[in-house]
């Protein structure tokens, strides 16, 4: 089984929150060496924040696909989203991606009752830590359980991102909801999905998303499959430490990163 260099979460301007063009992202990876990338451009139904639920116009989007697998032959440009869930129109988000032809579905969660974790002061105010980040645990359950049509799940730990906390208090770690994290585990391992190593943590968390210590008892409890994705929004951060993860997710024991086509997986040694 081969290596493969893939960054599996990535952004453009067809996401809201983009900084780079398709062409300069591909164009990037290919100085890279990269072998394999999937756009995961956002959709955030129902999400309250301004000028945020404004999904990819997605013909505009599969056309400058088209182009970039013309233009970059050497790269494999794959097709996804980042499901930003939202349990108040989860029915309609599940009909709406049934109706798009994509590679990948990564499975995110910026919405804790309501408000995201971003909006540091609104989601952390009148709460300790171990309630703002036992509420987001709990919010990654409940979404998570009540899914089965996706691939990867993203950035466990994502309230630690933008949190009021610094220092050694930052990251979410597996200590602070056991119980939670291994329901969700388990539930990843047994519908053979994957989790994400999400190398946009090491900024502010100093590990990445999910943590260590949740990577560490996912392979405890047999969990083999990864996706690894920068989250990049810009060129500056196209593959940034992703080889540098997946050092550490081999280190650990961690066997097999995924690639996707057609929803259709193929894996490789890390
Ligand atoms: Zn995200
Ligand atoms: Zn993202």
């Amino acid at each position: 089984m081969e290596q493969r260099r893939m960054d599996y979460h990535l952004h453009t301007l067809h996401s809201m929150d983009g900084k780079q063009t398709m062409d300069e992202l591909c164009q990037s990876m290919v100085e890279k060496g990269v072998e394999e990338i999937c756009l995961t451009e956002h959709i955030e139904p129902g999400h309250p924040g301004e000028g945020i639920d404004v999904p990819p116009i997605w013909d505009v989007w599969l056309q400058e696909v088209a182009e970039c697998r013309t233009k970059y032959p050497l790269l494999t440009i794959r097709t996804g989203v980042e499901i930003g869930d939202n349990p108040l129109c989860r029915h309609q988000t599940k009909a709406y991606l049934d109706e798009l032809p994509l590679d990948f579905r990564l499975l995110s969660l910026h919405l804790v009752n309501g408000i995201d974790p971003y909006d540091i002061d609104k989601y952390f105010a009148g709460k300790t830590r171990d309630q703002a980040y036992r509420e987001y645990v709990e919010a990654k359950v409940e979404s998570i359980t009540d899914w089965l049509d996706f691939d990867s799940v993203a950035h466990i730990g994502y309230v630690a991102k933008y949190s009021a906390y610094t220092g050694p208090e930052r990251a979410l770690v597996y200590q602070d909801a056991p119980d939670a994290f291994d329901t969700l585990l388990r539930y990843v391992i047994d519908h053979d999905k994957c989790i994400e190593i999400n190398t946009s943590g090491y900024a502010t968390t100093g590990d990445f998303l999910a943590h260590s210590t949740i990577v560490k008892r996912y392979i405890e409890l047999g969990g083999e499959q990864f996706t690894f994705g920068s989250d990049s929004h810009n060129v500056d951060r196209n593959y940034a430490d992703i080889e540098r993860a997946k050092d550490a997710v081999r280190a650990m024991g961690g066997k097999y990163q995924a690639s996707f086509c057609q929803r259709k997986k193929t894996l490789y040694r890390i």
